[in-house]
């Protein structure tokens, strides 16, 4: 078409495009989602930076996956071949649990890379710990000094002085093969401050301990958590509920807070904290009193013959029965007592119930952290969802929830060592008999206590300073170098707690490392590959490469080549039995290398074979091509060939060990533990629930302050307060509260919303990041803080200036508008573990009031010797409660991770 005088004109002047020049042939092809995988190794498009130049940049497009949280997402990093650096990240669709999508923090891993303030050399500390002061040193240095160091505690005989406390693992099995290797029961987790609740609850159903919901063929979709926002496993989880209810599910969401998952159901109910069993209870009685159970399931799959054997013996054994005795036992929660106990209207607790009890097999359910993580006796909530299962026969069926084994693929091990020769008591302590992971939020308080020190304390991708409750016993543990003989924090970015440590190992982001993932996070099996891409890049141009750190930025090393140096280093000749297992599994007077490792697993891929041998290609370079690989489409009914793995053989609903353990009050699901937070423990109108435990979907636990995209969208974590509370505490908006928990006190602000329910604040956990004038790193989110240890337990913490623009090589750094970085709150809150479960009860127990003079916005006390006074009486309801069958630590039929020897799991070893 004839252009006019004035679009002449006007292309003449760049004031429109001038749509007469030719333009690259990219742009006139249809649009796409991905490239297509024959162009991965020569990708070419326009620098959209060079706009309106048309100028074209030519990538190898390498598959990893996502490190940002566990879910471990598929992303394809683009890698520019003029510069030889990550351009960006995009997703790999390739990837079947992610299929080539990703939330804000996928992406947000070229900010993680290209940090400005990164450690990008292995530091030892200055001075004394804590202090501040570090200097550069060579990997051989550190790795001949602390191989020395765990040689040493080895050379004694302890199995229990060496530990690696991990944070994010994001891998499958390496390290605990490398602790197998040393003999040690040195792995410790963050699981009792995370899942561990849950857990319990499943446990004791199944022995598998984590659910899988199919939300993609759901009729109904229960959370008791924010998922489709923020939980594991966000993304990808994410799409498939929103696949779910496209097709017509319905979503109930349970939370005490209008997360933006529960702003988007169908049904948004606000429960008071710790109450949800006395609901799920509710609604089972409703299945049960209208007949709407699934017999077939109920009969063949569940131990009701055991259970009126033991509480019924009177009785006939038939499963009639065993429905009358359920109905009788369960009449008791009533739709009015359930309204009553969650606060929520009753009319409410009967629409929700008859949506599950018509949900027929298709009712996919999940609570992760949420209530089962926040309140003592939080195992009931994930034990009493589960018997809405049960009740359904929505068990492993399709749009019902599985187990999540059934989708986790668990790879063979070259040369696996024996079980670790010992029994670590600071981390399962004998009174927390069915803790279900390690009692790590209660270290610092054993330690206090005398039960136990470590000569290496590695931290990896680890920051319970910051993270965990009561980071000022942290703080004195580190700093007690008789206590923790050498601090080792392995870390992508700087942290709280690589502040207190005596080497800081920089460990690779997603696109700098090694690990296997698969996640049940569908109905289906995968494994997927993370890879140091630019190692990737080098490979296909023909380059080998020995070390990782020879591609990455410095000298950011991997820990897969990191534990296999140490390992040699620790027994250079072999003599202590170490070495053997550092050996290439093919060639056996070689070290072993990534690639022998690798391929040694990928072989053993079911299928995975037979599809790489179709591209000729060996499973590695499989691997290493598509970045994943789905080992089975779906994983339903799986019991009926493999049983479930419980003593009764059966889904327990009336568990022997609970009763063996010393809890026979807890034999079948019931609500007979109120929260510490329950209203009945609340006193006078300053008395409330905090709830911190949620986080902000844009953030990582405690990795994001370096990303800045993720910074720039939240970087403050003000008290979410209800507009009745507020005017009843005589605060507006943005005005400043006073909260006190059980151990110290923080000054927050206000954000008055109706998406909190009254009597309860909120808090996400994930902001109030901070440094010292002398620490270094995360300049984008954290407060520059004052710190003063006022003697006798006693500290005080001051933020001494917010977030303030500053020059670098990267301008974006200078251009940060924000200036508030908000308060840390965990660091007040006490440790509360539950006996039963171990797991910390995040919920705390607060009063709110006006600040006084002098009391400042971001200020922070605390007390330690009244947190170790307060973690003492909660302990105590452990030890009154320590019962030890047959002389077992706890139950041998249970998990535990990394399972030492079995000879160790006896009190007395007499006694096996
Ligand atoms: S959900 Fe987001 S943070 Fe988690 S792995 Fe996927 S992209 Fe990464």
């Amino acid at each position: 078409m004839a252009r006019t005088f004035i679009e002449n004109i006007a292309q003449k002047l760049r004031i429109i495009p001038n749509i007469d020049k030719k333009v690259h042939q990219g742009a006139s092809s249809p649009l796409r989602k991905y490239p297509s995988m024959e162009e991965w190794d020569n990708h070419t498009e326009l620098d959209a930076q060079a706009w309106p130049k048309q100028v074209e940049r030519n990538f190898s497009l390498v598959p990893t996956t996502c490190f940002n949280c566990e879910s471990a997402c598929g992303l394809l990093a683009y890698v520019d071949k003029d510069t030889k650096t990550v351009s960006r990240f995009e997703g790999n669709p390739n990837h079947p649990g992610s299929r080539g999508r990703n939330c804000a923090k996928g992406p947000a891993t070229i900010n993680q890379i290209n940090d400005t303030e990164r450690i990008l050399h292995p530091l030892k500390r200055v001075g004394k710990r804590g202090e501040g002061g570090w200097k550069q040193v060579s990997w051989d240095e550190v790795l001949d000094d602390i191989a020395g160091k765990i040689r040493a505690s080895l050379n004694t005989g302890a199995r229990d002085r060496v530990v690696y406390h991990v944070g994010r693992p994001g891998h499958e099995g390496y390290t605990n093969r490398v602790l197998k290797a040393w003999g040690v029961d040195g792995h410790n987790s963050h699981t009792n401050i995370c899942s561990a609740g849950a857990r319990t609850g499943y446990a004791l159903w199944h022995h598998h301990d984590r659910p899988s919901p199919d939300h993609t063929n759901a009729k109904v979709i229960l959370l008791c958590s924010s998922h489709l926002e923020t939980g594991h496993y966000f993304n990808p989880h994410a799409q498939r509920i929103l696949e779910g209810m496209m097709a017509g599910a319905k979503l109930i969401v349970i939370d005490p807070r209008l997360s933006n998952t529960a702003s988007m159901a169908d049904h948004w109910v606000p429960t008071w904290p710790g109450s949800e069993p006395a609901l799920f209870l509710a609604w089972a009685n409703m299945i049960l009193q209208q007949d709407l159970y699934h017999r077939e399931f109920m009969e063949s799959q569940v131990n009701w013959e055991q259970y009126l054997k033991a509480v019924h013996p009177e009785a006939p054994c038939t499963f009639e029965t065993f429905i009358d005795k359920l109905k009788e036992e369960y009449a008791q929660y009533t739709p009015e007592y359930a309204a009553e106990e969650c606060r929520i209207p009753v009319e409410q607790v009967i629409e929700t119930g008859n949506i599950v009890a018509n949900s027929g097999t298709a009712l996919s359910s999940h609570v992760w952290r949420a209530a089962s993580i926040g309140n003592l006796g939080g195992w009931q909530v994930s034990r009493t969802l589960h018997f809405l299962n049960v009740l359904t026969g929505s068990v492993g069926t399709k749009g019902g929830t599985a187990p999540n084994t059934w989708s986790k693929f668990k790879p063979d091990l070259p040369n696996e060592p024996p079980a670790p020769d010992g029994w670590n008591e600071l981390h399962f302590p004998p009174e927390y008999t069915l803790s279900h992971f390690e009692m790590s939020h209660i270290l610092p308080h054993m330690v206090k206590e005398g039960r136990g020190t470590m000569d290496v304390y590695f931290t990896r991708v680890f920051n319970p300073v910051w993270t965990y409750p009561d980071g000022f016993s942290w703080i004195e543990m580190l700093q007690n170098e008789e206590a923790v003989g050498c601090h080792i924090a392995m870390t992508p970015t700087w942290n709280e707690t690589a502040f207190f440590a005596d080497y800081v190992l920089p460990m690779g982001h997603a696109s700098e490392r090694h690990d296997i993932n698969s996640y049940a996070t569908s109905s289906g099996k995968w494994v997927a590959f993370r890879q140091p891409v630019l190692r990737e890049y080098e490979r296909r141009q023909g380059n080998e490469v020995e070390f990782t750190y020879e591609v990455n930025p410095g000298e950011v090393w991997e820990e897969d080549e990191f534990w296999n140096e140490l390992s040699h280093r620790i027994d250079p000749d072999g003599s202590m039995g170490i070495k053997k297992y550092f050996m290439s599994p093919n060639k056996p007077d070689e070290k072993m290398s990534i690639d022998d490792y690798y391929q040694y697993i990928f072989e053993r891929v079911p299928g995975l074979p037979q599809t790489a041998e179709k591209e000729g290609l060996s499973e590695l370079e499989y691997m290493r091509r598509h970045g994943a690989y789905q080992i089975e489409d779906a994983t339903y009914n799986k019991h009926e060939k493999e049983g479930w793995p419980t003593p009764s053989g059966k889904q327990e609903f009336y568990s022997e060990t609970m009763i063996e353990f010393g809890y026979p009050e807890h034999a079948i699901p019931h609500y007979k533990i109120k929260s510490h937070v329950h209203p009945e423990n609340l006193q006078g109108d300053d008395e409330f629930c905090l709830l911190p435990n949620f986080r902000l979907p844009m953030h990582i636990h405690s990795r994001s302050a370096n990303a800045k995209w993720l910074v720039e969208i939240a970087h403050r974590n003000p008290i979410w307060l209800h507009p009745s509370d507020a005017k009843k505490l005589g605060v507006e908006e943005g005005g400043l509260l006073k909260i006190e928990t059980e151990i110290g006190w923080f000054i927050d602000k206000v954000w008055v919303t109706e998406a909190i329910k009254p009597g309860i604040v909120g808090c996400s956990h994930h902001i109030g990041r901070w440094r010292r004038q002398q620490d270094a790193g995360n300049r984008m989110m954290t407060n520059t803080v004052s710190i003063e240890d006022r003697g006798d337990g006693k500290w005080r913490m001051r933020t001494v200036e917010g977030i303030v623009p500053f020059e670098s090589s990267d301008p974006d750094t200078n251009r940060l508008f924000w200036r508030d970085g908000g308060v840390h709150q965990n660091i007040t809150h006490a440790v509360q573990p539950d006996p039963i479960s171990g797991a910390h009860c995040w919920l705390q127990k607060v009063k709110l009031s006006l600040p006084q003079a002098g009391e400042e916005y971001g200020d922070v006390e605390v007390d330690t010797n009244k947190s170790f006074a307060y973690y003492k009486k909660w302990n105590s309801w452990a030890k009154e409660r320590e019962h030890h069958p047959r002389g077992e630590r706890r139950p041998l039929w249970m998990k535990r991770p990394l399972a030492p020897k079995k000879e160790h799991w006896f009190i007395d070893k007499d006694s096996q």
